[in-house]
């Protein structure tokens, strides 16, 4: 018997059907601050953020480039030897540059995904329904956009190869070409903020009177312009697409002065492998946070634009001034290690879409899901149903997915080797991320569902983040002996686990 027919067959375990939420204030309001801390989050925060990043962003590569990756180096040149001064870089890093070769392949590139995002084709499908009741549209051709994409580069180097040329290009001139990214995602956010404020596309939309906000949270959920999705093109299309080729450019330069390098080719094939996996499943990320929950501004935009380009790709950039032999052993055991995280990574997001896709009719490792029935209401007064998975990963723990996520970004940044925590940058930065991504989405969720997402709560005790088991435990909702002692470590586990052996075989 089929999986399929077995899974029509099974009555899948329906845990309980919660009462509908009716707390009005669910999804957009999780971002809006109350009264105390307003000035800090909504202004001082903003601003610092928007200040720091493109600092951050620029200080990193210039270590790599100049300070042999040593983050020490650097302080010692800016403190003691003077060769940096606080004056070179309060100018160089803080300026808004503009670099006409890079600002033509900048803007080419987006308008080349905007084209080929409206001409390829794919079938219609439709996003979740947000707290107006707004339905978004897209079509499904991100994975055909991606392998056109490759092959297009790969012609495109072929061509330039010909005539001496080659896309390390990029490379060469990366200072002047993330300084120039910048300053365009800085006016693009700018201009998507404006539209937001005074022609927004839909209801989905937040404004402000104080524009600095506006700016870094963004003001519109879903905005679009000549029906083209802007958070489609800037996260998808242009974001993620760049991180591929930036990562094959990298490779490429390495091989260029050093020929074969295992180190880049790992980071490579495993940066590639999970960006194929994004492409393949691009429809269900258009149903993740990213989409749902965060507006597009500074914060989305301008991170999928240049933290993405400069931060996302540190290790291959990293590689090719320090490049590594690791041999065939160890080459083998990191990319299979990294191809089953990508494997697991995507099988929970899969096990998700699948249990809503089929309403709960389906077999999750085998055995009938087991789902719960958790209704909320629209702001306009709707009412809606959806479904939480409570088996499979999901019973595991509630971001179990972000496990295998970070296990995997640890190892295509573990070719840099141990000597350097610089190119560990993305590794840090995401565990922290995703730690505050996973309660946010607690937040949302407990607002959007009530006793439904407690009680989903009950039955998987494990988030990730220590302090919300403590407070979990003050409101007396979960076994908390259990979950204080092995949480955390239990989140961290397979990260150190995969450290030690590859550090073991390292040193062989
Ligand atoms: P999720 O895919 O977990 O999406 C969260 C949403 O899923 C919730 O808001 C809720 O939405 C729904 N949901 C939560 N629990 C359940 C459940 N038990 N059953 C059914 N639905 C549930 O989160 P992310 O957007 O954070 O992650 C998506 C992918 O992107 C992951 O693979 C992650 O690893 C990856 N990622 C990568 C990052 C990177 O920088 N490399 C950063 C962040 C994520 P609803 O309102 O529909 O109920």
């Amino acid at each position: 018997m089929s999986t399929s027919s077995q899974a029509q067959k099974s009555t899948s375990r329906k845990v309980t059907s919660a009462s509908v939420n009716t707390d009005s204030a669910h999804q957009l309001s999780v971002h809006s601050r109350q009264g105390r801390n307003k000035l800090l989050s909504e202004s001082i925060l903003p601003l610092l953020l928007c200040l720091a990043c493109p600092f951050l962003v620029r200080s990193i590569v210039f270590i790599c480039t100049h300070c042999h990756g040593s983050i020490s180096e650097f302080f010692r040149r800016l403190l003691f030897s003077q060769t940096v001064t606080l004056k070179d870089i309060l100018e160089d890093f803080f300026y808004f540059e503009w670099h006409w070769p890079s600002g033509i392949i900048i803007i080419s590139f987006l308008i080349y995904a905007v084209v080929m995002t409206i001409i390829l084709p794919g079938k219609e499908y439709k996003g979740p329904v947000t707290d107006t009741g707004h339905v978004p549209i897209y079509r499904d051709n991100g994975f055909c956009y991606y392998i056109v994409s490759l092959i297009l580069f790969a012609s495109l180097t072929f061509l330039l190869k010909l005539n001496h040329l080659s896309p390390t290009y990029i490379y060469d001139h990366w200072e002047e070409f993330l300084s120039t990214v910048s300053t365009f995602a800085f006016l693009l956010c700018f201009l998507v903020m404006l539209k937001g404020k005074y022609m927004p596309s839909t209801n989905d939309h937040r404004s402000s009177s104080n524009w600095l906000t506006d700016f870094y949270r963004g003001v519109e959920l879903y905005p679009r312009i000549f029906n083209v999705d802007v958070k489609l093109i800037t996260n998808c299309r242009y974001g993620m697409l760049a991180w591929a080729l930036l990562t094959v450019i990298f490779c490429m330069k390495t091989f260029e002065l050093y020929g074969f390098t295992d180190s880049a080719f790992i980071t490579c094939v495993l940066t590639l492998v999970y960006l194929t996996k994004f492409f393949w499943w691009e429809s269900g990320y258009m149903k993740t946070m990213d989409i749902i929950v965060d507006r597009a501004g500074f914060y989305l935009c301008w991170g999928c634009l240049v933290w993405v380009s400069g931060i996302y790709t540190l290790p291959s950039y990293f590689l090719v001034t320090h490049p590594n032999q690791l041999g065939w052993t160890s080459t083998a055991i990191i990319l299979t290690l990294g191809l089953v995280s990508i494997y697991i990574n995507y099988d929970c997001d899969r096990q998700k879409i699948q249990v809503r896709s089929t309403e709960g009719k389906c077999l999750v490792w085998g055995k009938p899901a087991r789902t719960i029935q958790a209704k909320y209401r629209l702001l306009n007064g709707k009412e809606h149903e959806s479904i939480l998975l409570a088996s499979g990963y999901w019973a595991l723990s509630r971001h179990f997915h972000y496990i295998p996520e970070l296990t995997l970004a640890f190892l295509w940044t573990y070719p840099c080797g141990l000597q350097h925590i610089l190119p560990y940058f993305y590794v840090i930065i995401l565990f922290i991320l995703l730690m505050h991504r996973a309660h946010r989405d607690d937040q949302k969720c407990r607002l959007k569902y009530g006793h439904a997402w407690d009680k989903y709560c009950r039955l998987v005790p494990y988030k990730h983040s220590k302090e919300s088991l403590i407070s979990q435990k003050k409101n007396g909702k979960m076994p908390v002996k259990l979950e204080r002692k092995h949480a955390f470590p239990l989140t961290l586990a397979p990260i150190i686990l995969a450290h030690d052996i590859l550090k073991f075989i390292y040193i062989q």
